[in-house]
């Protein structure tokens, strides 16, 4: 509960409750709900389904945000349209991820900084701990449990790494995606990959990259391809008619699709690792 009154702010000067934390993205919100543990559950802010470069406050997703005392998202590279809602809250903390200089930061193929970071654990695990200690911080009466909450968190995000590791070593194939926002795991796991088909967040493909990725899978260069769960699958399918590409099944990078929870960050990761190993294991 925020102090409303300022005659009463000397009342609360160590706020003793647990905070109401708001998130912008499943794998956001599942790193904040597992270093909150059973002291509390966060919000999230994208919808099922929704992309996360188009996320747009509606009136009640607003009055969430106006109850909470904290902010943890990835930050306004990923969703622009969050800053605004963020700033015209009065008193409401930001922890946006990507611009805390721990994190490590990738550019897009094209220029310009790619913020789906969480797709290397290194930056989840970074993240993890940036949470539990900004939550000490607002809740002095709980940071012990929030460093131990962390630390676990980053042990159990280690041994996910690990395993995402020794499953993708099979995968030397070249692929494409829908959009370009794989960097950060094709980097983390050495895989070989050729971008997406759309040069930004919100811009469709243009006909010059599409002829391209289309000369280079009929050329074998480029073994898979992938669509995303928000975007029409008909364009990769046309894409591959006629040559030897295999399309594999939607990627959803940002687990939009998924049930938000503690989980979802493993889930998330897992998913997406499967789903790219169909292009090793294709027929
Ligand atoms: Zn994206």
């Amino acid at each position: 509960m925020r102090c409303l009154l300022p005659l009463l702010l000397f009342a609360c000067p160590a706020r003793a409750e647990v905070p109401v934390v708001e998130t912008d993205i499943p794998p956001v919100a599942a790193l904040v709900a597992q270093v909150m543990g059973s002291l509390g559950t966060p919000g999230m802010l994208l919808d099922k389904g929704g992309d996360e470069h188009d996320l747009q406050l509606r009136p009640s997703q607003m009055r969430a945000l106006n109850e909470a005392q904290l902010l943890v998202w990835v930050g306004p590279d990923l969703t622009p349209g969050l800053e605004e809602a963020r700033a015209a809250v009065p008193g409401l903390q930001s922890l946006a991820l990507l611009d805390d200089p721990a994190t490590h930061r990738l550019d897009y193929q094209g220029g310009g900084v790619n913020p789906h970071a969480w797709l290397d654990p290194a930056n989840a695990s970074v993240w993890a701990g940036l949470i539990g200690d900004r939550l000490g911080l607002l809740d002095p009466a709980n940071a012990a449990i929030y460093h131990t909450n962390a630390m676990a968190t980053q042990a159990e995000i280690s041994i996910l790494d690990d395993t995402l590791a020794a499953k993708l070593a099979p995968l030397t194939q070249s692929f494409v995606t829908y959009h370009d926002a794989y960097g950060y795991f094709t980097r983390r796991y050495h895989l070989t990959y050729m971008g997406g088909l759309a040069a930004g967040d919100a811009i469709p493909p243009g006909a010059s990259r599409l002829s391209d990725v289309h000369a280079a899978a009929a050329s074998g260069t480029i073994a898979c391809a992938f669509p995303e769960v928000q975007h029409d699958p008909a364009l990769i399918a046309n894409l591959a008619s006629g040559t030897k590409l295999f399309v594999g099944p939607p990627l959803d990078p940002v687990g939009s699709s998924l049930d938000p929870g503690p989980q979802a960050y493993d889930t998330l990761m897992t998913t997406l690792t499967d789903a790219l190993l169909t292009c090793a294991n294709r027929p």
